[in-house]
């Protein structure tokens, strides 16, 4: 059809939105029915100690299995449910699902760290956040800090001073609190001062170039002092090969997050080749 048309770039963008566009439409349409049928389920990656390689954490991951088009990636079904603000219920699934397992875990003998759930804007802007994540945590018999919950610059960025109130709420709760994506955003050291976290995890487009990248060291190096003074722990995401991880280490890094140390997988996997009894 483009080629019809001859060489006219603008058509040729307007019809690949409109393919765009009805991919979301469908996607979001499948995503109404994905709990229901069970198609969603969590994967779980190591945070493990930069020094030793301990497990000191794990990061629950939504997958999408739909049964009209298969795996979807979160990078493409997490913006479509943000969007249609779907991701409120699907977030609220993460956070029950997770702390169901680790319940699992700990009734089979299981010794297990804490676990982390990606929290977005929507979900942050919902009044029942704090009662979910308290009723998630009864429900299962846990302390609040056996959950953790990762949230963007982008998140704190949409009604700050709400965030601000919530995050105060959590924290006091004893949850523990990570900025992820750390570097990425707009007002990075600001935020820091602002909001109330216990860890920054650096992210994995400055792990990238390590150790041969000037500029990823000397940003990698200014987070990890800054947050150390700031006296919260840095992790790295996207940790793939040893001499990042040896670079990290060097920088005093404090936990390592990638590859390297631990794919993402299924919850019966991560307990077969992680978990350790307790
Ligand atoms: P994120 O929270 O920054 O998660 C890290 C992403 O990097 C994950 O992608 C993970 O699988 C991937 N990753 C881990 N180690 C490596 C590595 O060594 N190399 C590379 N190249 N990638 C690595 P995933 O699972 O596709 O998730 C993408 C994003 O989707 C997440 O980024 C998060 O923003 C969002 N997401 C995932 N699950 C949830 C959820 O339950 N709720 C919400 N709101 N967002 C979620
Ligand atoms: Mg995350
Ligand atoms: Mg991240
Ligand atoms: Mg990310």
């Amino acid at each position: 059809l483009a080629k019809e048309r001859g060489k006219n770039n603008v058509q040729f963008y307007t019809d690949s939105l409109a393919t765009q566009s009805a991919r979301r439409f469908e996607l979001e349409t499948a995503l109404r029915q994905a709990i229901a049928r069970q198609e969603l389920s969590l994967h779980y990656q190591p945070k493990v100690a930069a020094t030793d390689g301990q497990l000191l954490g794990l990061e629950a991951l939504l997958r999408w299995n739909s049964g009209a088009y298969g795996p979807v990636s979160p990078a493409e079904f997490i913006p479509v449910a943000e969007e249609s603000g779907q991701i409120v219920e699907i977030g609220a699934w993460v956070l029950r699902q997770a702390c169901w397992q680790m319940r699992a875990w700990r009734d089979s003998g299981l010794a297990v760290p804490p676990v982390a759930v990606n929290l977005s804007a929507h979900q942050f802007a919902d009044n029942n956040l704090v009662t979910e994540i308290e009723n998630a945590l009864a429900l299962n018999q846990l302390a609040p800090a056996d959950l953790e919950v990762e949230l963007t610059e982008s998140v704190l960025m949409t009604e700050p001073e709400r965030a601000r109130g919530v995050l105060h709420h959590l924290r006091q709760l004893g949850l523990h609190v990570t900025i992820d994506d750390f570097g990425t955003g707009y007002s990075s050291l600001a935020y820091l001062k602002r909001f109330p976290a216990g860890t920054v995890k650096l992210d994995r487009t400055f792990v990238r170039g390590l150790p041969d990248d000037s500029d990823d060291s000397a940003i990698a190096g200014a987070v990890v002092a800054m947050a150390h003074s700031l006296r919260l722990l840095v992790v790295a995401e996207g940790v793939e090969t040893e001499k990042q991880l040896e670079a990290l280490r060097a920088l005093k890094c404090d936990q390592i997050q990638g590859y390297l140390t631990g794919r993402p997988v299924d919850a019966a996997t991560l307990a077969k080749n992680v978990l350790r009894p307790q």
